[in-house]
């Protein structure tokens, strides 16, 4: 990946994270509160294996019809979204495009082509993490028995909190569908590029054929992701779901957690970014460092060998950061206040000028 993101240093190794902590390392450390676990106590159940649970019918209709699409799944994480997405759009011995630093590529232990026999054709991506019309055109193989038939084109939105924008998702599915390809977009953190530009979700993927969201990040659900697309497209994924074991009884009560998270915790991604834009503010002041930021995530380069040090200096102060190199991520969220921003600006500047080391 580009920026050599490793997840085993994202735990805390012997130190258990502590609930009152403020942790940037990521959107998903988030704990549910008290109205979405009244959500979780109150929710309709039924064993949705029969397709009986009222509450996960709901929030798959409520999705797609926020995304615009037929029909939706809720599925068990972003990485099972993405993975029935291929399986359904691509068959043994079919490939897709995809960024060279896209989920779907580089983060989802090759499931894909492990459990699909799917060829990845993995493309580089300019600095606003976007594919161009050109790449794309020139990646679809001619038709020749030497190639893969190429099938799928997977974007991306966010991409490292970076939102793409509308027409140039639609420019690159005009490019795919021309040429027969199907798109799927990852849109683990849509909801954020939706709230970044202004426009309805929905407008966001209305070029695209199937979409993944996912609950667990900026949203707040403890488990989930949504699939959606056309009503035979969901059928197909239905069946693949239960096939990798993630067909699941009374799942309502996490499906009550992400209607509660869609009704309450979209508008208020806002805050995020404008979090995300202090923190930037105030870390960018520092000399030692230097920042870039993009919807509710903040890249922090500094010299690598005080990467460790600084974090655990923070952590010893309750503030809890990521440890890749060479940038580090700090990622806003719905336990992060406008308050906690100061602390962690302050502890980090306190830092500098405690250890400068010239
Ligand atoms: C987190 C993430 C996923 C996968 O979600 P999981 O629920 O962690 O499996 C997919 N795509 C993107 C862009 C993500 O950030």
């Amino acid at each position: 990946m580009g920026n050599k993101e490793t997840y085993s240093n994202m735990g805390l190794n012997s130190v258990l994270a502590v609930e009152d902590a403020i942790d940037l390392r990521s959107d998903t450390v988030t704990r549910p509160g008290k109205g979405m676990r009244e959500a979780m106590m109150m929710a309709r159940v039924g064993d949705d294996v029969y397709q009986e649970d009222p509450t996960v019918l709901a929030l798959e209709q409520q999705t797609s019809r926020l995304l615009g699409k037929q029909a939706g799944l809720f599925v068990s994480s972003g990485t099972q979204s993405n993975l029935l997405a291929m399986l359904v759009h691509c068959q043994r011995g079919e490939e897709y495009i995809a960024g060279a630093n896209y989920h779907s590529f580089c983060d989802e232990a090759g499931g894909a082509s492990a459990l699909g026999g799917i060829v990845a054709f993995p493309l580089p991506v300019d600095n606003t993490h976007a594919l161009s019309v050109k790449q794309i055109r020139s990646a679809i193989k001619p038709d020749d028995s030497h190639y893969p038939i190429t099938r799928l084109l997977c974007l991306e939105n966010t991409v490292s909190g970076q939102e793409q924008p509308t027409a140039h998702t639609n420019a690159l599915s005009d490019v795919a569908h021309a040429h027969e390809l199907k798109v799927h977009l990852d849109g683990a953190r849509l909801m954020n590029a939706a709230i970044a530009l202004s426009q309805p979700v929905s407008e966001l993927a209305a070029s695209v054929d199937s979409v993944s969201i996912c609950l667990s990040k900026g949203l707040g659900a403890p488990v989930g992701s949504v699939l959606v697309g056309t009503d035979s497209f969901i059928r197909r994924a239905r069946r693949l779901r239960k096939m990798l074991g993630g067909g699941t009884r009374q799942a309502g009560v996490l499906a009550a957690c992400g209607l509660y998270a869609l009704e309450s915790n979209v508008d208020r991604l806002a805050e995020d970014h404008a979090n995300a834009k202090h923190l930037a503010e105030g870390l960018g002041a520092l000399q030692q460092i230097s920042v870039h930021h993009a919807t509710n995530m903040v890249f922090m380069r500094l010299d690598e060998s005080q990467i460790n040090p600084l974090a655990d200096y923070l952590a010893r102060r309750n503030i809890l950061i990521g440890r890749q190199q060479p940038e580090v991520r700090l990622v806003t969220h719905l336990d992060i206040s406008a308050e906690d921003i100061n602390t962690v600006v302050d502890a980090i500047s306190e830092y500098f000028l405690k250890n400068d080391r010239g």
